[in-house]
């Protein structure tokens, strides 16, 4: 293992320079209700591994045996490509390791795949398509019911997976599959969703339209949801007709390949669904390759715009959603308890790591003088290993996700932002090597500071404060992210103006993080997506990309109908 390079993130560093505790001190109490339901996740947890012994990595895990703690893994499996419905071991000559982001053991090493291996990927799904779209829709749509029911039953081996790998919370992680599940539950009902359109044209004329899929479809995925991102494009690429290649983020990619082994054995043919592994060497692979029709991404600017102008250039069709900092407006007449709960979940849930996070407070008036109150809420979160009970949110991915927060806030204490509550250096007791920030809560911050320029994606909230809700609108509007964003009021007519004068494509009225459910679609604005957001994710618009319309216009004219009696008489014309 050693003989061969490894693209590896450098932690040492981080693992020998003890940090020095600071300021913040994050007490693991949590109000009742919210204790309780993340104890009955971690305790379903212990429980159903209770007689087992479980196991303690992804690679050999099963329904109810699964990873269930940070402890270091004894001899780490390397993860494994996925062609033709089989698991297969690279002969990458580069591998990425990849640590528990608690405690930065290593957790397992990514294959950048070969260039034959990600060849032999498209050639797999290339090879399946044509008999694929020839499956009747009702027999895409049977494989799909049994990918739900079997995504149910690897529910916590799924989550348990992500908290390994990716750190957040046993509960939250059974969350990013449950809506990853809800895509696939609504792509079931495909039969009622893929319906063209007929209409009488002309007398005898008809024009009727066919959703016809695109061939090969790519997916590449980031690293916060491993499960949700790689299901926004696995059921309605596959119950559409097309095959798909999937680049897992490889910095979590476990996940996925549960779920590939999954898909095999919910009956998707061999070449359907594929697997492939690496970082921007694998990308630019599926960016040229010239029989992969269609693209989704999921990911930051800096990668997405790149691969949405590649991909066009390339000739390809592209769905990419980017970045984002979503602004909450709180005005004093909303129910200010629930604004303050629901602020607090929303800004540090998953160590800020959603593209949704509310990271971005715009205190309207009166309501600056809440955020002590906010700063109440956060210091009762408990910031702990994701398999712990009671954590709240876990670790960030990765020491130098780490750092790059740090050093975020202290820009802000150097451009004259004031630190209300300091998460910098905290770190659990069990847990001294993890890639730990505390919720970090950042008052009087003005629109020019690095803090508010930047997405942060940590466990960080930026309070900005304005007099009237026309300043809210103004601020909020003259950002350039467009991903979400909400309004706490208890003003019908103030919420009323606010979502039709507010530009973000996903609009929460005392809502703080309002993703649309899969009935509708993931309506980011702006900066947050690539090519003005003409496509965007799952609804009706996701099926719209993994489809090509086709259009037939036929002419059965009346009189040259076959006449219905027969003629009995000899013919007499010659
Ligand atoms: P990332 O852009 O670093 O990585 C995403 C994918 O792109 C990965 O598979 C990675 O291998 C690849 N990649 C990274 N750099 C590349 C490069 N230079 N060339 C080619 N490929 C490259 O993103 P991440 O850190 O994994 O995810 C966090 C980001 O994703 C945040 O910005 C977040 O807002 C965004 N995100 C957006 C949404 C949304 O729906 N808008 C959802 C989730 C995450």
């Amino acid at each position: 293992m050693a003989a061969r390079r490894v693209v590896s993130r450098n932690i040492p560093a981080l693992v020998s320079r003890a940090q020095a505790p600071r300021t913040v001190h994050l007490a693991t109490r949590m109000s009742a209700p919210k204790a309780s339901q993340a104890l009955t996740a971690t305790r379903r947890l212990h429980a159903t591994a209770k007689h087992l012994s479980p196991a303690t990595t992804t690679a050999a895990s099963t329904a109810t045996s699964y990873p269930t703690s940070h402890e270091r893994i004894a001899e780490p499996v390397d993860t494994q490509n996925f062609l033709d419905n089989q698991f297969t071991s690279s002969k990458a000559s580069q591998w990425i390791d990849l640590y528990d982001p608690a405690t930065n053991n290593l957790v397992t090493r990514v294959p950048q795949s070969t260039d034959a291996e990600l060849k032999a990927a498209v050639d797999s799904a290339e090879k399946a398509f044509p008999e694929w779209r020839k499956t009747s829709l009702l027999h895409r749509q049977q494989i799909m019911f049994k990918f739900v029911a079997l995504i149910r039953e690897n529910w916590d081996r799924l989550a348990a997976s992500i908290t390994l790998e990716q750190g957040k919370t046993f509960a939250d992680a059974r969350g990013d599959v449950l809506r990853g599940l809800q895509v696939a539950e609504t792509a079931c009902g495909i039969t009622t969703q893929l319906t063209g359109e007929l209409l009488e044209v002309s007398k005898d004329m008809e024009t009727r339209s066919y959703k016809e899929p695109l061939g090969v479809t790519a997916a590449i995925c980031p690293f916060n949801f491993p499960a949700m991102i790689p299901l926004w494009s696995i059921p309605l690429a596959t119950v559409t007709g097309n095959t798909i290649v999937i680049k897992p983020s490889e910095r979590d990619p476990g996940a996925m390949m549960i779920l590939a082994e999954l898909c095999e054995k919910a009956g998707f043919p061999p070449g359907v669904v594929n697997v492939v592994h690496g970082a921007a060497k694998t990308v630019d692979f599926i960016l040229d390759e010239p029989r992969i029709k269609a693209i989704s991404f999921v990911g930051s600017n800096k990668a997405g715009e790149y691969i949405y102008s590649r991909a066009s250039a390339n000739g390809k069709r592209c769905q990419a959603n980017l970045g984002a900092k979503n602004h909450a407006a709180v005005l004093p007449d909303c129910n200010k308890n629930h604004a303050l709960n629901a602020i607090a979940g929303a800004a540090f849930g998953a160590a800020g790591q959603r593209c949704m996070a509310l990271s971005t407070l715009v205190l309207v008036g009166e309501t600056k003088d809440w955020i002590p109150e906010i700063a109440k809420r956060a210091r009762q979160l408990s910031v702990n290993g994701g398999f712990e009970p009671g954590a709240d949110l876990g670790p960030v991915i990765s020491p130098e996700a780490k750092t790059r927060i740090e050093a975020v806030i202290a820009s802000a204490e150097k451009e004259g932002a004031k630190i209300v509550l300091d998460g910098r250096g905290f770190k659990p007791e069990k847990y001294p090597n993890g890639n730990w920030v505390g919720p970090t809560i950042i008052a009087d911050v003005k629109p020019h500071m690095r803090c508010y320029v930047e997405e942060i994606f940590g466990p960080v909230l930026v309070c900005l404060n304005v007099p009237t809700i026309d300043d809210a609108i103004s601020l909020i509007n003259a950002n350039e992210y467009g991903n979400g964003t909400a309004i706490f009021t208890r003003s019908g007519p103030t919420a009323a103006r606010f979502q039709s004068e507010i530009e973000a494509g996903q609009v929460g009225i005392n809502v703080p993080i309002p993703v649309p459910l899969p009935m509708f679609s993931f309506t980011g604005n702006k900066k947050s997506v690539a090519g003005g957001g003409a496509s965007t994710f799952y609804g009706k618009p996701g099926i719209n990309f993994y489809t090509q319309t086709k259009t037939v216009t036929s002419l059965w004219r009346a009189e040259d109908a076959v006449a219905t009696k027969a003629s009995v008489n000899m013919p007499t014309q010659s």
